[in-house]
């Protein structure tokens, strides 16, 4: 019976079926063998191949059947040199028929993989280690699919939490946006009161600089009113002491001084008379006049008199009365010395006058009992004076037919009368 011949598919090296099985007594099974000697010879009891296991695939169209051929009943995977195709051959026992029967299945092996067939063996062999080396690659992939699944997972959740997170987060910006214009609101707010402030402070501070100065000059003129006060309280006491002093003392008793010894009588040291034996310029005499002017004049003042018919007019060596009821007459209470023949001489007038407004005093002095009481009487129309005392006797105070000693005699006893005046005033009207 003539051979089966294939090709490689991938070496093209020939392919023979084995027809050993064939040619003994079994048809129904057909083994394929290199045609060159036995290259990649498999060992017993490897692991069947690939082809083996489509061989199986096939075989469950047709019975699995224990080739008779073999000795001790083994199948025909115990030899790993040959293919053996499997059916039911025994009605196509044809060449032509077997073949085709092996093309068809090679074609039916070619189209349902990408590997055509027939293989020899060490092709098979390379081929397997490439799809186990693509099976490796392949198993590594799909475990590093599966982590990357769960790290999706793993992210899936964290990126929910993250998101959650980023929402919290955006409101929160938002609410610190908002805090953030306000806090700027509050700043510019801020600012413009520290401008003000800042403003309010400056003219505090010149006000502060011109009080200062104020008050550095309010202060010099306090030290300057001090001193001044200082000085007036010293005159002020200085002052008291005096007027103490000058309360002690009389006016009258201080301006006018009586004094007697003898028989001549001065007023404030001028000689009023004069005697044969002392001569007395009648230039003093004038004044001594004036000075008792002015000491009636005051008197009557004092008490609040007015004189009746003449007018006193104290004038110094030249003081003189006045009539009241005529203009025209003026009475000298000073002369020159000449003797007036006259009995109305106007000196003696005057002398009179003046004895008539002592008397005026004295009359107005001694009403009520104010204590007054002049030792000596006036006898006003005879122009006496009259000693009441041990002496007795009238002194005429006129100058016509009379004594030098009698005039000054009655002189003395008149002044004799205003010395006890002022002593009179000045306790009842000086000292309170
Ligand atoms: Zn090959």
């Amino acid at each position: 019976m003539s051979s089966l011949c294939f090709i490689c598919q991938r070496c093209s090296q020939p392919l023979k079926l084995n027809q050993s099985m064939e040619t003994s007594q079994e048809p129904e099974a057909l083994m394929l063998i290199p045609a060159q000697g036995e290259p990649g010879k498999t060992q017993e009891g490897d692991p069947p191949s690939r082809e083996e296991a489509d061989f199986e695939n096939l075989q469950e169209g047709a019975s699995y059947r224990t080739l008779p051929g073999l000795p001790g009943g083994r199948t025909s995977w115990d030899n790993p040199d040959s293919f053996t195709l499997l059916g039911n051959l025994g009605s196509l026992r044809t060449l032509s028929n077997i073949q085709k029967a092996a093309s068809d299945m090679f074609d039916i092996l070619s189209g349902e993989t990408d590997v055509d067939h027939p293989m020899c063996e060490d092709c098979t062999d390379n081929l397997l280690e490439q799809l186990d080396v693509q099976l490796t690659i392949t198993e590594s992939e799909i475990q590093s699919y599966k982590r990357c699944l769960e790290t999706r997972e793993l992210i899936s959740e964290e990126r929910e939490s993250l998101q959650e997170k980023l929402k919290g987060l955006e409101l929160e910006e938002t609410r610190l946006v908002q805090e953030l214009e306000e806090v700027e609101k509050n700043r510019e707010r801020a600012a413009a009161d520290l401008e003000a402030a800042q403003a309010e402070t400056e003219m505090l501070d010149q006000q502060e600089k011109q009080y200062q100065k104020d008050y550095s000059k309010l202060k010099w003129q306090q030290l300057e009113l001090h001193d001044e006060l200082s000085s007036v309280e010293k005159r002020l006491w200085y002052a008291q002491i005096q007027w103490h002093q000058l309360e002690k003392t009389s006016i009258f008793n201080a301006t006018f001084e009586i004094w007697h010894d003898g028989p001549l009588t001065t007023i404030n040291n001028f000689r009023l008379g004069c005697l044969p034996t002392v001569p007395v310029c009648w230039n003093e005499i004038n004044i001594a006049w004036g000075q008792t002017a002015l000491l009636l004049l005051a008197l009557s003042n004092t008490i609040g008199l007015e004189f009746q018919r003449y007018r006193l007019i104290p004038c110094g060596n030249h003081s003189y009365l006045k009539s009241l009821t005529d203009d025209c007459i003026e009475l000298p209470l000073f002369s020159n010395g000449k003797r007036n023949v006259f009995l109305h001489n106007k000196f003696d007038q005057a002398m009179m006058a003046f004895l008539d407004c002592m008397q005026q005093f004295k009359e107005l002095a001694e009403k009520g009992g104010s204590g007054l009481c002049l030792p000596y009487k006036i006898h006003v129309k005879k122009g006496l004076m009259e000693d009441p005392g041990s002496s007795g006797g009238f002194y005429s105070i006129r100058t016509h037919l009379n004594t030098e000693e009698e005039w000054t005699k009655a002189l003395k006893l008149m002044l004799i009368n205003f010395e006890c005046s002022l002593t009179w005033v000045s306790l009842r009207y000086c000292q309170k």
